[in-house]
């Protein structure tokens, strides 16, 4: 086995950047371990417009994030690229086991993030990437000149559907309710888009197409009605995009002790001590009533001031 770091932090999306930022200013010995593309979530968010001091345009998720993650390993953060499947939480010394290593930590931070909630419609698994996608900025560029639908009423899926409306010829936003739940600001610059259109009290049952998306049944909740919306034939297919929330990445942690509520999030005090002494959580992982860029980094502040505290 070789070095037992002061911590370990899981996940280099905003939470475990910026708690590798405070570990590493604290002068902890610091492995920040992600399985795929730094940033999470924020790496595939078009427009980063409130995070404090940005200015509402020019910023990226992919430009703030590399530079939270340049600013971790101008303060000593070490990095491993490697998927957690298994973590050991208990003792002084924690393993966290990859598919590649073991790591060994006196404490860990959490920051594993969420993923978007899939649509639950059929044929959804079969048109993934051949029509339906979860990431605007990604795949917005597939689409341009065709007829985009967008499933979701949160910010999320309002703010890329503006985004989309860039490319498309039409979006339209398929809501299962008559009103929007996003912020008030977001509605407004959707309203006035006027390639945006809206199909409310509907949801997608399912999904079909010859080898690439090009119908859409889609069902009026108050009465019952279903609808089969067929692309064009000069188009050849649709896009979809869901954009209903997020599940917690937190299966791995499952039998280990630490305490999720329902729906699998972890809780935590305001601290960021999970139930494991010496494990903390952060970001989109945990139980909390804002998921944005701003609480997840001051999460991760606070779990790696926490984490410290802990080892002092
Ligand atoms: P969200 O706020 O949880 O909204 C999810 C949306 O999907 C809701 O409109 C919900 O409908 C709908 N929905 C949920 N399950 C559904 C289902 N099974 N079928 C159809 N529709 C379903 O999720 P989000 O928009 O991904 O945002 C997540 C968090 O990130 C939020 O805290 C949000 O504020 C934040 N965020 C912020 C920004 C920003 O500030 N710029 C941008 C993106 C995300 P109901 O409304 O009927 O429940």
């Amino acid at each position: 086995m070789g070095k037992i770091y002061d911590t370990i932090i899981i996940g280099a999306g905003p939470a475990g950047l910026a708690a590798g930022i405070y570990a590493g200013r604290a002068r902890l010995s610091t492995l920040i371990i992600e399985k795929g593309q730094d940033g999470g979530q924020i790496a595939t968010t078009s427009d980063i417009e409130n995070y404090p001091g940005q200015l509402p345009e020019g910023e990226t998720g992919t430009s703030l994030v590399m530079r939270m993650a340049q600013q971790c390993s101008q303060f000593g953060c070490e990095r491993a690229y490697d998927w957690v499947q298994q973590i050991e939480p208990d003792g002084s010394v924690k393993k966290v086991v990859g598919a590649n290593a073991v790591y060994e930590g006196k404490t860990v931070i959490i920051a594993s993030g969420a993923y978007p909630r899939p649509i639950g419609c059929e044929g959804e698994a079969e048109f993934r990437g051949r029509g339906v996608s979860y990431c605007a900025t990604c795949d917005a560029n597939f689409f341009r000149g065709l007829e985009v639908f967008v499933v979701g009423g949160g910010d999320a899926a309002v703010e890329e559907a503006v985004f989309l409306t860039r490319f498309a010829r039409s979006v339209t936003v398929i809501h299962r309710r008559n009103e929007l739940r996003a912020a008030r600001s977001i509605q407004e610059k959707a309203f006035a888009n006027e390639k945006l259109h809206f199909l409310w009290d509907s949801v997608v049952t399912s999904l079909a197409g010859d080898g690439v998306l090009q119908k859409i049944t889609v069902k009026n909740v108050k009465t019952g009605e279903e609808t089969v919306l067929e692309a064009e034939e000069k188009d050849g297919m649709f896009g979809l995009f869901g954009f209903i929330g997020t599940v917690p990445n937190t299966e791995v942690f499952a039998g280990t002790g630490i305490e999720t509520d329902e729906n699998g999030y972890i809780l935590t005090d305001e601290e960021m001590r999970t139930s494991v002494p010496g494990v903390f959580a952060a970001g989109d992982v945990r139980r909390k009533s804002l998921r944005q860029v701003i609480t997840a980094a001051a999460d991760g502040a606070v779990a790696a001031v926490q984490a410290e505290k802990y080892l002092s």
